[in-house]
């Protein structure tokens, strides 16, 4: 199995220019040589198998062979709205979203959201790359901007909605909810409030149990990501 590497600029042509950390780890951590093969992808869809051409002192050359349109999304569209943790642990949730074909990820603005901490980490678009890099995926999960809850319940247009709250209706997720695009939507540490689960419900959202410990976030995030992704 090739290594494979992102392209932050869009492929065009035959051939490929990669700089910044992605150089740097062929050129300085793997001590790559013209010769070099290599996958690469520019997060748009599809990949390419690459040969090295030419080692600059930031930069690296590459010639392509043709693109391979290879696709490892879901077949349907998956969107999860979280109230971001902070630190290692908004690392894992990107990370475990990216893997299991998340294709949006909304940094959620709750009434208990605790100031400051919706904030997408300036890393966050680095752990989905390396995320995309390490799991085969050729399209980048997309991280929108943070969006207010209100925004979020009357916004979304999926044919499934679900909100994760403790005491919620037991749904069976693998047995109730049907194929089709999908938002979920998970509180902060705080959790949701009542006025926040009313508005939900009646715009049409599901809430759902995950049973009868409390999650922390990330972990909520990810077992009903995964209960969706594996119905
Ligand atoms: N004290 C809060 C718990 C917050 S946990 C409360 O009682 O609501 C953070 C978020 O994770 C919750 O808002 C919910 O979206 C999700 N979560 C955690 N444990 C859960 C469970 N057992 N069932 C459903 N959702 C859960």
């Amino acid at each position: 199995m090739l290594d494979r590497y992102y392209s932050a600029e869009p492929i065009q042509g035959a051939t490929a220019t990669l700089s910044g950390s992605e150089a740097h780890h062929l050129l300085h951590v793997m001590r790559a040589k013209p010769g070099w093969r290599l996958i690469v992808f520019d997060g748009y869809g599809g990949e390419y198998e690459a040969e090295l051409t030419d080692c600059g002192r930031a930069t690296v050359e590459l010639s392509l062979g043709p693109r391979n349109n290879i696709e490892r999304e879901l077949p349907f569209q998956l969107t999860l709205a979280v109230a971001l943790p902070k630190g290692d642990r908004q690392r894992w949730l990107v990370e475990k979203a990216v893997e299991l074909g998340v294709a949006r990820l909304v940094p959620l603005l709750a009434a208990r959201t605790v100031a400051g901490s919706e904030q997408a980490s300036p890393k966050l678009l680095r752990y989905v790359i390396e995320a995309s890099k390490q799991c085969g995926r050729n399209r980048l999960m997309e991280v929108t901007p943070p969006l207010s809850f209100a925004d979020l319940i009357e916004s979304e247009q999926t044919s499934i909605r679900l909100l994760a709250h403790p005491d919620g209706l037991s749904l069976d997720v693998a047995e109730q909810v049907s194929a089709g695009n999908c938002s979920l939507a998970i509180g902060p540490e705080g959790g949701f409030t009542e006025e926040e689960i009313a508005l939900a419900i009646a715009a049409g959202w599901q809430t759902v149990d995950l049973g009868s410990r409390i999650l922390r976030i990330e972990t909520a995030a990810i077992a009903l990501a995964s209960a969706i992704v594996l119905r």
